[in-house]
């Protein structure tokens, strides 16, 4: 049986290998080389993350993969084909899509994210789970990130392939991320084996937001430090990159990222205007609720003072409050 994975593993490395070639040597793969350059994706970051294009074409791969004598039942198992309902018949999963290579620790290709050129639904259609690949233990990049991680004792955590491609031409290497669903404690703790402190960098919308905070509490509960960055409204790691370049990609987002509580902090002042009274109150009240759920004493006082500095109020009242918003939640 495990000659079986090897296989399915084997047909990845070489369908990888494939789409990449299309990709950089052939005329197919000319229109998704214009849309990765329109994306600033050029040659070089093209080789690292070994990006390729699958052919518009239905038999592209399960011809392929005839030829080179694989049983096209083990590449449906695989999830490199697909069956036609009403006569079983095996066509490509993937076509007319950029491929991105998913690997295992170890840097073998197990799966694939593959991305529509411009617009279009699905988005991005990932493998299905299969003998080889289990999302909730597979990390984006991490075989690449994995030793710029251990020299700088840190890994930036992101939503997408193109925030761990983006974040990489701006220098940070040591950058991984999820494939489409939320943080797992598996996840997590294949990241603690590598990493103290990790940068939770997702979305600014309201799903990345709070999926930010779900993920950095699954993170704290496996050992990690973490902080969280903060972006602009409607910005993703890649289009602030885009947008605002590198340096300060670095500077500001990175360097920033801050601890849970600030990010909190920063989240609920969103939409308020701090200057009225009433906003501000309602302001004040929500941060004490959520100091009272902070474990560590020193913490607690460390948020209370900030508030009691910022809008000028007596430390005594906070605290008080705060503690009943503690014996509230008992
Ligand atoms: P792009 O910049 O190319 O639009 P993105 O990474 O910003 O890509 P998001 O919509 O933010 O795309 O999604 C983040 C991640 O979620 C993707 O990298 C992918 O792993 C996963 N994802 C998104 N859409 C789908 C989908 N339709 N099916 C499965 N997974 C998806
Ligand atoms: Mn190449
Ligand atoms: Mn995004
Ligand atoms: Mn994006």
């Amino acid at each position: 049986n495990s000659k079986h994975l090897d296989t399915m593993k084997k047909m990845h490395g070489l369908l990888a290998k494939l789409y990449h070639y299309c990709l950089t040597e052939t005329d197919f793969g000319k229109d998704a080389l214009a849309y990765l350059d329109k994306r600033g994706i050029a040659k070089n970051t093209i080789e690292t993350f070994q990006i390729g294009f699958s052919p518009d074409s239905w038999e592209f791969s399960t011809s392929f993969l005839a030829r080179r004598g694989f049983s096209l039942d083990d590449a449906e198992k695989a999830g490199l084909l697909s069956k036609r309902n009403f006569d079983g018949k095996l066509f490509d999963r993937f076509r007319n899509r950029i491929m991105f290579p998913i690997q295992n620790a170890k840097g073998e290709t197990i799966a694939f994210g593959a991305r529509i050129l411009g617009k279009g639904e699905p988005k991005y259609l990932n493998s299905p789970e299969t003998p080889i690949f289990n999302k909730s233990k597979t990390l984006y990049g991490l075989h690449l990130a994995r030793s710029s991680i251990r020299s700088k004792r840190q890994a930036v955590l992101f939503e997408g392939y193109i925030d761990v491609i983006s974040a990489w031409k701006a220098g940070v290497t040591n950058a991984v991320a999820t494939l489409g669903t939320s943080l797992t404690e598996e996840q997590a703790k294949q990241i603690r084996r590598t990493a103290e402190t990790v940068v939770v960098c997702y979305d600014s919308d309201e799903a990345g937001v709070s999926a930010a905070l779900r993920a950095s509490e699954v993170l704290e509960s496996a050992g990690c430090y973490v902080k969280i960055a903060k972006m602009p409204d409607g910005y993703d790691p890649d289009d602030y990159i885009q947008t605002y370049g590198p340096k300060k990609f670095l500077g500001e987002v990175i360097a920033q990222a801050s601890t849970q509580m600030s990010f909190k902090m920063e989240t609920l002042r969103r939409g308020k205007n701090l200057l009225d009274e009433g906003e501000r109150i309602r302001y004040v009240e929500e941060v004490l609720q959520e100091i009272s759920r902070l474990p560590k004493a020193v913490e607690r006082d460390h948020y209370l003072r900030q508030l009691a500095d910022e809008f000028s109020l007596s430390l005594d009242a906070l605290k008080k409050q705060q503690f009943q918003y503690y014996l509230q939640s008992k």
